[in-house]
């Protein structure tokens, strides 16, 4: 059972609430057993440890009793308590790469066709949907984040649709629209770009082989200057790789069978990371989704570059049978974030699957770094630490309890790296 508390923005100015659980898990290296958070203003004012057979008074002190003496649930000062179980409260989960638009496609696609046949066959099934429906079933995904323990989303849309549904939804993080082939710069302007600490409007460039870098260039510059961060999938197909790599193949053809210029494209010996790089698009504000193909030099690029990071292997695995070398961008200090990517290529949207997936696939990455991937390092991929991913002083009451009945830290830790929804 998982339990979303947003106080966010819900507070009475002056009225502070106490949750207390068996354990308050403040970041993957730091838990609290018998912990209490406070919470004023849709901020955290306040986190520690209570001590045992104790009841809250006001201000921060501690009285005689126990906890659940005063039914009407008001501390000694008229603050309210909630007592939420032995379980852990913790930070929301941040899935920092996902496409609602693309709900409707569940279970319609296969797998068996390769990439290639993979994405035609949406494209067509995309368009015969219609966007009524499509936005139906984006809606009803988009509703179920919260049970899944999503507090935070790095939404990417491509045709428009889901904008409103995460506005009416009051959904947190960022909504990318996102621009491909050859869309003049004039486009741009028309999506207003607007930081925000509740849901931000950025922009996201398709693939480094599907838009032109010009576009690319002209996108950036624009999230580059209001601070936001700029989303491009990279490194995800063989495809993506050959073309970059200047043979043009079965990939140049098809752009040059919808019209898409690419002889000017500075494409050429090149791997798909080191090509972004030189086209200045890298920097702490960038965040490269999937990474399927790169190197050590690739590796040291995104390193030097600070560029963020977000893996979505479970979609990996269905569209591409393989998996990203987690295990060495840990070497280098990158600090992956997690998305499910679409239902189009995944089965649910819960980051709580994807960690479990993780940890089934990678056995040897400590359960701790696999929750840290889903909370602060997404939070950071989504320009959001200060707000997010951990439940320090000062961040959004907004978090969640799960209902576990756990001894240690480290069977906390194992359960929720494993708990699929
Ligand atoms: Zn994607």
């Amino acid at each position: 059972m998982i339990e979303f508390i947003n106080a966010w923005g819900a507070n009475t100015p002056g009225a502070k609430t106490l949750h207390r659980a068996g354990w308050v898990l403040i970041s993957p290296w730091h838990l609290i057993e018998n912990g209490c958070v406070e919470v004023e203003d849709g901020r955290i004012t306040n986190v520690y440890k209570i001590p045992s057979g104790r009841v809250f008074s006001g201000k921060n002190t501690i009285a005689q009793g126990p906890l659940t003496q005063d039914p009407s649930g008001q501390g000694q000062s008229g603050q309210k308590i909630i007592d939420h179980g032995t379980g852990v409260i913790m930070p929301c989960l941040v899935n920092a790469h996902l496409h609602l638009e693309l709900s409707a496609l569940k279970d319609c696609l296969c797998f068996d066709r390769g990439f290639a046949g993979w994405v035609q066959d949406l494209l067509e099934k995309r368009d015969a949907a219609g966007e009524v429906v499509l936005a139906g079933e984006a809606k009803k995904a988009a509703k179920e984040l919260a049970a899944h323990g999503t507090g935070y989303i790095g939404e990417i849309s491509t045709q428009g649709l889901t904008k409103t549904i995460v506005q009416s939804l009051n959904l947190s993080g960022v909504w990318f629209q996102e621009f491909l082939g050859s869309a003049q710069d004039a486009l741009i302007g028309e999506n207003r770009i607007k930081k925000s600490d509740l849901l931000s409007f950025s922009l996201a460039g398709h693939a480094p082989h599907t838009t032109d870098p010009f576009l690319l260039q002209a996108v950036k510059q624009q999230t580059r200057a209001q601070n936001l961060p700029f989303s491009i999938h990279l490194a995800e197909s063989d495809t993506e790789s050959e073309f970059i790599s200047g043979k043009k193949g079965q990939w140049g053809k098809f752009l040059a069978s919808r019209g898409i210029d690419t002889s000017l494209w500075p494409t050429g010996s090149k791997s798909p990371v080191q090509y972004l790089d030189d086209l200045g698009l890298l920097d702490s504000s960038t965040l490269g989704v999937h990474l399927l193909n790169i190197d050590g030099r690739d590796l040291d690029i995104l390193a030097r570059t600070q560029t963020r990071i977000c893996l979505c292997p479970r979609s990996n695995q269905n569209l591409h049978q393989k998996l990203p070398d987690i295990g060495k961008m840990l070497e280098k200090k990158l600090a992956p974030a997690l998305g499910s990517d679409s239902l189009a290529s995944c089965d649910s949207l819960s980051i709580f699957d994807e960690m479990a997936f993780v940890r089934q696939k990678y056995p040897n990455i400590e359960p701790d770094k696999v929750l840290s991937m889903a909370t602060i390092n997404g939070a950071r991929a989504l320009g959001m630490e200060h707000l997010a991913g951990t439940l320090d002083k000062g961040k959004k009451s907004a978090f969640i309890y799960v209902d576990l009945n756990e001894p240690t830290k480290s069977a906390i830790i194992e359960s929720l790296t494993t708990h699929e929804t």
